[in-house]
């Protein structure tokens, strides 16, 4: 005989229903993820029973159906797992789950938003109520695999329930065994009465849940039946599977492609991928891709996916992966992971700081690997991975530490170095110094003197370079940098007279202006009458206060040495000494302006006055 019992949740529930439906999740879809990852939990139990030889007489053949039926207004998810007696359906779904949410609820009340909208990255014993928040009605209709009485339980959004034990699954909803949650879907739910909303929405979360998940439209017309067309057999719309469960040796290069074409819906092949399996006890799994990413503007966001057995959780938790490492694109699988905690405990949390930790470190396993094994492999994929390699190095110290031996620094003619490569080449004529150049055309007078005399020049051509080479400097603190036309290197210096003239340093100062120093030096060059240097710290802090929009305008303190070995500067010397100032002051400008160059633009009157400049002296010739 059946019998129903009536029943309330509780005054409680009357505090909770609100909160569910406007606070605790901030995405309604995630109700699905929780009835499903439910349904999937009650199979992997019923798995379980079965290997441990206490569901003796059952033959299992594992599957989610998710059903929609528009014109009732319905999705169900039945499962064929472990179902519930009327006394679990009292103490899981009556009780307990409450009880969490009661619990959480309390502990981050008064923490406002943090804690509510965006603090909890999983469930919490809540997930099944999560359906209230797209249902005005729920039924569970539920059988115990021990065979006990098939039981349904219907709840309102006023928290009243209903229990009927007995109950004839007329509608053979369930196959025997297993639990269906009916969802009455609101006004608020409707979006998810579309068949494409649902695939989406399974897409995104169940696509690599351990069960084979089916959908199917109640509503849907048949198809006819012909020779062709015969039906075809349902396709699960998840992959059970998913790669990253698998060893690494049983994969072959080609599924890792696959898999990332699959998930990242990125058609630019990876350059390299990380395959990570920690075992207890950090217990957690993951692919780590690097995807190209060849020039600096390109977007550096990547997409590293949360997983909890196989359940997504969310893209990009930050709490958990290192800030750079989210350039990447991934999957990681932490089973181990707390989700009924705020974040900001993630934060804190040891557990995750190990995981993060074993990441950063086969990270830089993997490069430095890549660097003894096949140098000529890493070198041609070096710029692709350089802003990821930099970033990283800024952002934890330990990542620099395990991996600066091996990052590669461009020549301006082309090769790479390392750093101690650089040094040790360079010691005879220059100890512990970096000459390098940010723009290889402006400069490319002063790397060509440079490269005369045996001396790489490094090319730091990219924004965040200037950062990284400041860390580098930190770390290492007998290293410098030096851009090429900061200062007048020494091998570039020739012996010979060095006299001053001050009557053509005045009428350099009086070009030039205030902030300039005028020197003379003898360079081996002599086709170049002058260099303009301004000093690496000057313009260092000059950049700085750039980017953070200080003190623009200010005027830099630059050097101006002019070549006593150049033929110019001795007929400039002459033609002063002779009284032909007018002559001598346009060669003059003419050599700053051209000095200048290798610095900055010219502003839109040097330029004129340049081109005029120029044209004049054209016409003297
Ligand atoms: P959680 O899954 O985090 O424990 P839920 O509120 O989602 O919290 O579910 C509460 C309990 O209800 C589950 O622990 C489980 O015992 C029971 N339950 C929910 N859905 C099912 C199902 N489809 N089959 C069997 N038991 C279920």
């Amino acid at each position: 005989m059946a019998n129903t019992q009536h029943g309330g949740i509780s005054i409680e529930l009357e505090h909770i229903f609100p909160i569910i439906k406007k606070w605790l999740y901030s995405e309604k879809e995630i109700f699905l993820r929780e009835i499903t990852s439910n349904a999937c939990d009650a199979i992997t139990k019923l798995r379980r029973l079965i290997s441990l030889g206490e569901a003796k007489d059952i033959k299992l053949d594992a599957k989610i159906k998710v059903v929609l039926d528009k014109d009732a207004s319905t999705l169900t998810v039945i499962d064929n797992g472990i179902g519930m007696t009327e006394e679990e359906v009292k103490k899981y779904i009556c009780q307990i789950a409450l009880s969490g949410a009661l619990d959480f609820i309390q502990k981050y009340e008064g923490e406002s938003t943090e804690a509510g909208q965006n603090g909890i990255i999983g469930h919490f014993g809540l997930g099944f109520y999560s359906s209230f928040m797209v249902s005005d009605t729920v039924d569970v209709i539920t059988k115990s695999y021990t065979g006990a009485p098939c039981v349904k339980w219907t709840c309102g959004e006023d928290g009243n329930y209903e229990i009927e034990n007995d109950y004839d699954d007329e509608d053979d909803l369930l196959d025997g065994f297993g639990t269906a949650v009916v969802m009455h879907i609101n006004d608020e739910g409707k979006e998810f009465l579309s068949e494409y909303k649902l695939k989406e929405v399974l897409g995104k979360y169940c696509a690599f849940m351990p069960v084979p998940i089916f959908f199917e439209d109640e509503n849907a017309e048949e198809p006819a039946e012909s020779e062709e067309n015969e039906p075809k057999e349902p396709q699960p719309v998840n992959d059970t599977e998913p790669l990253w469960q698998k060893n690494p040796s049983e994969c072959t290069d080609e599924e890792y492609k696959d898999f990332y074409r699959k998930v990242f819906s990125d058609w630019k092949e990876p350059l390299f991928h990380i395959h990570l399996k920690a075992d207890y006890p950090l217990n957690f799994k993951g692919i780590l891709y690097f995807p190209r990413i060849s020039n600096e503007y390109e977007s550096l966001e990547g997409q590293v996916k949360l997983f909890y057995n196989q359940v997504f959780v969310a893209d990009n938790i930050k709490e958990v992966i290192p800030e750079y490492l989210l350039m990447l694109k991934g999957v990681l699988d932490c089973p181990e992971l707390p989700l009924n905690v705020s974040r900001s405990y993630l934060q804190n949390s040891g557990y995750v700081s190990k995981i993060s930790a074993h990441i950063t470190k086969k990270v830089a396993d993997k490069l430095n690997q890549m660097f003894t094994n096949d140098r000529e492999n890493f070198e041609s994929i070096w710029r692709d991975l350089k802003t990821f390699v930099e970033y990283g190095c800024m952002r934890d110290r330990k990542f620099y530490d395990r991996v600066n031996a091996n990052i590669l620094f461009e020549k301006c003619g082309g090769g790479f170095v390392t750093l101690d490569e650089y040094l040790e080449s360079a010691k005879e004529k220059h100890e512990n110094k970096i000459y390098y150049a940010n723009d290889a055309t402006a400069q490319s007078k002063y790397i060509s003197m440079f490269t005369a005399e045996g001396i790489d020049v490094i090319l730091l051509d990219r924004v965040i370079d200037t950062q990284f080479i400041h860390t580098i400097e930190q770390n290492r603190e007998s290293v410098k940098f030096c851009r090429i036309d900061a200062e007048v290197a020494d091998v570039l210096k020739a012996d010979g007279d060095k006299t001053e003239n001050t009557a053509v340093a005045d009428l350099f100062k009086k070009i030039a202006g205030d902030s300039t120093k005028v020197e003379f030096d003898r360079l081996k060059d002599a086709s170049t009458p002058a260099l303009l240097n301004i000093s690496e710290e000057a313009r260092r802090m000059n950049d700085m206060m750039k980017l953070y929009n200080m003190g623009a305008g200010m005027p830099l303190e630059q050097t101006l040495i002019l070549n006593t070995a150049s033929p110019l500067v001795d007929k400039m010397t002459g033609l002063v000494d002779s009284g032909n100032n007018e002559l001598a002051e346009t060669i003059a400008r003419q050599i700053y302006m051209l000095s200048s160059l290798s610095q900055r633009p010219l502003t839109a009157e040097e330029l004129v006055a340049f081109l005029n400049d120029s044209y004049d002296i054209l016409g003297k010739l």
